[in-house]
């Protein structure tokens, strides 16, 4: 039996979170508002430090560290933003980091890494495990391995995200999640049990990818290859064994947006509210503006993941 986190977990994570991250903006939107027929509430962690969510849930693990494992140093694998997370809240805490990524990495994405400290080992994401790599360094020099979600300190952590969001605004009808792995959808599901216990809480998926409705349909996690679409946030094959429990015992629905949804998003966020918001960013917002017919009247809170997409790749993808 697994021990799952609980709100009360969120509550220490934003104690310790309290000085490094950024209480970051709601913000809302007339157009949006008017177009849609509900009352609409933004989180904005596109704004957050490094760019996401994500630095929330490693700065709260890396915070739990003993003095042993401080010493030692943290190892994870990830090309995305769960890297950079890691290495700033590595290099903030003073503890080594080392960060696992695919040989063929944007160039830009192991440039940020490396710029916050982290130590960088290559591998080849066609005939080599980067989990098995991740498990051999951490044997081998007594690192601990944080994951991208399925832990119950990097759960905790992202659910500060929503927590932060009701005490904001106050009660909400639904709440709307990117889903990649399940760590801000199950931290976020822990807060609004807490906080507006009435809301409905979905989870947002890239079409290509629906691993975690299949999952949260059938019971069971479900494995798929790697998706392609323009959500390179949600790229994740499987949902994980903690995530699942909470996203099963407390999730209203999984559903899925469409790579042109994203894109229609990401074109609404930079012309009317001036914001950046990377594709994975636009799933919670894609769902929401899909499914406007059954929140006319509602009060609905939407999460912006994160705005990490190089500007001449938004411009292309606003292009097309
Ligand atoms: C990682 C990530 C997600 C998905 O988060 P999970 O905890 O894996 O579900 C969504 N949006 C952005 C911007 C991300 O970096």
């Amino acid at each position: 039996m697994l021990t799952l986190p609980t709100y009360d977990d969120v509550c220490a994570a934003a104690g310790r979170l309290q000085g490094y991250a950024h209480k970051t903006p709601v913000m809302t939107s007339r157009t949006i508002n008017c177009e849609t027929g509900a009352e609409l509430f933004f989180k904005c962690e596109n704004l957050q430090r490094m760019g996401a969510f994500k630095f929330r849930g490693a700065f709260n693990a890396l915070s739990k560290f003993d003095e042993r494992q401080r010493q030692a140093g943290v190892v994870t694998f990830s090309s995305g933003n769960h890297a950079q997370a890691i290495a700033l809240s590595a290099s903030l805490l003073g503890i080594p980091a080392t960060i696992i990524m695919p040989s063929d990495a944007p160039t830009a994405k192991m440039a940020a890494t490396k710029g916050y400290g982290g130590k960088v080992v290559i591998y080849d994401r066609y005939t080599e495990d980067r989990e098995q790599i991740g498990r051999a360094l951490a044997e081998k020099h007594g690192l601990t391995l944080i994951p991208p979600y399925d832990h119950p300190d990097v759960i905790s952590g992202q659910g500060t995200a929503a927590k932060e969001l009701f005490e904001e605004v106050g009660e909400l009808d639904a709440l709307f999640v990117p889903l990649g792995g399940g760590g801000l959808l199950s931290g976020s599901a822990l807060s609004t049990r807490a906080l507006s216990p009435r809301c409905d809480i979905y989870g947002v998926e890239p079409e290509a990818g629906n691993d975690g409705q299949q999952s949260f349909r059938s019971g069971a996690i479900v494995n798929i290859e790697t998706p392609k679409t323009i959500a390179d946030g949600a790229q994740t094959q499987h949902l994980g064994a903690y995530t699942f429990e909470i996203i099963k015992r407390d999730v209203k629905d999984i559903l899925t947006a469409s790579d042109a949804q994203l894109v229609e998003c990401m074109r609404f966020f930079a012309e009317r509210m001036k914001l950046i918001v990377e594709p994975t960013g636009c799933l919670g917002a894609a769902a929401a503006r899909a499914m406007k017919d059954s929140l006319k009247g509602k009060r609905v809170g939407v999460i912006l993941s994160g705005g990490n997409v190089d500007i001449s790749r938004l411009c292309a993808l606003l292009a097309q």
